[in-house]
């Protein structure tokens, strides 16, 4: 049965290479695979029970229908799924892989609320959009109209292509500005290749580019290119320049050679997928290899440091957290999926230094217990003196989350507004800022959030853009 040998082997689609037989070839994966995924797919749409209460799509940001494409999937009907789906989700394979299902679609579904377990509704999508890629249902997007007026989008994350893939539709020319050497923004560089394969995002980018949108790549907003040089080049902006500055640890110690930061640490790793020349990689310094890894952050990007170090071989490797593990920011499926693989998570303990001196020989971490809730309801940790111990390490990853740069300033408009947090002030339904014509949506707005926010707030914001060129066309004709 396809199934049992499937389920032998379910580990190697995390990549964790012991578990793989040396007489399994890739093909034949590839085949058993598909045959399971096709049953397991059929297998999980059919429990679906059409509650009449789709709690999970008014739990999906993106509002997809999904007991619609669960039921067509149980009938074998995948390409009309498959156009449910996609009317939706300008990526549905990427959102299927990587949103936080427990928090959002599947920890709504009735049948997980009844004791059942849920429908794993985010694997259907995924597997949906992966036979729809494969049998060439994904259609390449040809604009029944070309339009003249064009619109810049700064920053290639989901959030960025989401709006040029409306707008292109719609025919207007559309140029995605980004700093980085290669589109995708934190779908490329920030979530590992074992949660998300990078080759799954590259083919959305190639079929922008395929459909006329143009990338500038290489070219930091600000430096390399003035903002007002872009609003002078185009007709509308969309700013989706998401959440890169890090909230740094403040304590003795910290820059000593080996303590380093999440983002850092995995984009090497993902540049090394790509099979990028990466010398801070080869050299060791973000490479986990026969290390013993601590990873400080209880959220997302901690989970896939801890997981990351993992598969690079680390010798062992714990994840240190001030609160609890009830109380922990990121999923609870990460969490699990991190403990299944080894992971040690050290609850109430923060680092209060570091050990050694040019290179980092351990984390002095202090105990913590949880205090008296503060105004968000949220117990606040406190230090039980006299707990500290000294936790040995040779590679630290820093993962306390991201804050917005100072965008007005380092792009030299104070006229953009912004919340007190830093964010870009926008309108939550058109996305539009208070400078006309420029439009911001994603975590630049957002603060961090999720893929599937980005998504939504770029669909919403292409169609706002579209309306405001279209005025700005009855305006001039009048
Ligand atoms: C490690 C990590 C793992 C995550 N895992 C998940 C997950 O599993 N599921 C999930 O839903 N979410 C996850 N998230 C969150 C998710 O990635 C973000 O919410 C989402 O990518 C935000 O999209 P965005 O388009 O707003 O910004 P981004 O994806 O950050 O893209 C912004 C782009 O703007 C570019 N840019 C920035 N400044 C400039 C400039 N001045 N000039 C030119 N270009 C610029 C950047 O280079 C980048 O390419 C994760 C985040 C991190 C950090
Ligand atoms: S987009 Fe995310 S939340 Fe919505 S159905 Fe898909 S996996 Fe669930």
């Amino acid at each position: 049965m396809a199934t049992q040998k499937m389920l032998k082997f379910v580990n190697v689609s995390k990549e964790m290479p012991e578990k793989r037989p040396a007489n399994l070839r890739a093909q034949d994966f590839h085949e058993i695979y598909r045959e399971y995924a096709a049953e397991k797919a059929a297998e999980q749409a059919s429990r679906c029970s059409q509650c009449g209460v789709p709690y999970c799509q008014s739990h999906c940001p993106l509002h997809n229908n999904i007991p619609d494409w669960l039921r067509l999937t149980a009938e074998g009907r995948l390409q009309e799924a498959y156009e449910i789906s996609q009317a939706t989700n300008t990526f549905p394979e990427i959102c299927g892989r990587i949103c936080p299902q427990d928090r959002l679609c599947e920890g709504n579904c009735v049948i997980e609320q009844s004791g059942h377990g849920t429908v794993t509704i985010g694997s259907v999508e995924k597997y949906i959009t992966d036979t729809a890629w494969e049998n060439g249902w994904v259609k390449p997007i040809k604009p029944a109209v070309e339009r003249t007026e064009s619109v810049a989008v700064i920053g290639a994350g989901p959030g960025g292509l989401a709006a040029a893939d409306v707008l292109r539709r719609k025919g207007y020319q559309v140029t995605v500005y980004d700093r980085y050497d290669r589109a995708g923004g934190l779908l490329t560089y920030g979530i590992p290749g074992f949660k998300l394969e990078k080759p799954v995002v590259m083919q959305r980018i190639e079929q922008l580019e395929s459909a006329g949108v143009s990338f500038v790549l290489n070219c930091n907003v600000g430096v390399d290119l003035s903002f007002d040089a872009i609003r002078g080049q185009h007709d509308a902006v969309l700013i989706a320049t998401g959440v890169y500055k890090i909230r740094e640890i403040e304590a003795p110690g910290v820059g000593a050679k080996g303590i380093v930061k999440a983002l850092d640490y995995l984009t090497a790793s993902n540049r090394k997928s790509f099979g990028d020349e990466v010398p801070e990689f080869d050299s060791g310094e973000l490479n986990a290899e026969g290390k013993r890894v601590v990873v400080i952050g209880g959220g997302d990007t901690a989970m896939d440091c801890v997981r990351t170090a993992i598969r690079q071989g680390a010798q062992s490797v714990k994840c240190l957290y001030r609160r609890d593990k009830a109380n922990m920011p990121g999923s609870q499926r990460e969490v699990q999926n991190a403990e299944e693989e080894g992971v040690d998570f050290v609850w109430l303990s923060a680092p209060k230094g570091f050990t050694g001196g040019e290179s980092v020989e351990g984390v002095m971490v202090q105990k913590m217990r949880l205090g008296a809730p503060d105004a968000t309801g949220r117990q606040s940790p406190e230090v039980i003196e006299g707990a500290d111990y000294v936790e040995p390490a040779d590679l630290v990853v820093q993962a306390l989350g991201f804050e917005p740069e100072a965008i007005p300033t380092l792009w030299g408009v104070p006229e953009l507004a912004v919340t007190r947090w830093g964010t870009i002030k926008a309108d939550f339904r058109t996305h539009a800022t208070s400078l006309p014509g420029v439009y911001a949506v994603g975590d630049i707005v957002r603060g961090a959030s999720l893929v599937v926010w980005a998504i939504r707030d770029g669909r919403e914001a292409g169609e706002a853009i579209a309306a405001y060129l279209k005025q700005a066309e009855v305006v001039a004709a009048e």
